[in-house]
């Protein structure tokens, strides 16, 4: 399982990919949005790692609620609240929990997209962040039985098919959605970093 340790570890890697990829997702941005979402995330995420590395948290909802409140205030646009969001509420879910097993973070991976659904409304096929959290959370819930690593191994394979999957859909949420039709044939930028979000939470526990 995952401990304040370990989820330091994912989010830590996840700064140094995001600022890796920061070119990548601006250029996503730019043909569907504005050209932000690169710099907005690494940002964030680079903000994160050193609010944790400054005062580590008691636990794992406290862990939560520190990167959630930091995304919300760093991130900026449309994807800094969702994200935020997600992570807020994952820190109820973790209340009390020491550490997060694969069923913990099955439950706070779902609580997170049923927050960002709540306050975006995007629906799965809208060309959004949900079309990667979808897919990985219902891996996620499938594979609770298997060990750690295999079930964030199958999360993380789901949001990138989740991911690739948005190419062909016209945009229906957020700014992309301005250009209709014209949004076809792109990825979706926020789908792209919840999948590297994915990808370096299973590259932690692996
Ligand atoms: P902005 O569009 O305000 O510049 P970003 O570029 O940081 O914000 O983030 C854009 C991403 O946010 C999109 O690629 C999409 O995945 C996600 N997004 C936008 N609106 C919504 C929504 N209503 N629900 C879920 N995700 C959304
Ligand atoms: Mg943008
Ligand atoms: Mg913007």
């Amino acid at each position: 399982s995952l401990d304040v340790a370990a989820l330091t570890a994912w989010l830590d890697r996840a700064a140094a990919v995001l600022e890796r990829e920061k070119a990548r997702l601006t250029e996503l941005d730019a043909a569907i949005g504005d050209s932000d979402h690169g710099v907005n995330m690494a940002r964030g995420f680079s903000a994160v790692a050193a609010k944790l590395a400054g005062a580590p948290p008691a636990d794992p909802a406290a862990l939560f609620k520190t990167v959630g409140m930091t995304l919300i205030s760093t991130v900026g646009g449309a994807a800094g609240p969702l994200y935020g969001t997600l992570f807020l509420q994952a820190a109820g879910q973790a209340t009390g929990k020491p550490a997060l097993d694969a069923p913990a973070l099955a439950e706070c991976l779902k609580a997170g997209l049923a927050g960002i659904v709540q306050r975006g409304k995007a629906e799965p096929g809208d060309k959004t962040m949900v079309d990667a959290l979808g897919p990985a959370v219902a891996a996620l819930d499938a594979a609770a039985g298997a060990s750690l690593p295999q079930a964030l191994a199958a999360a993380a394979a789901a949001a990138e098919a989740g991911m690739m999957a948005t190419i062909p859909l016209v945009a229906r949420k957020g700014r992309a959605s301005y250009l209709g039709e014209r949004s076809v044939g792109h990825q979706d930028p926020g789908a792209t970093s919840s999948f590297l979000l994915l990808k370096a939470l299973a590259d932690t526990a692996a």
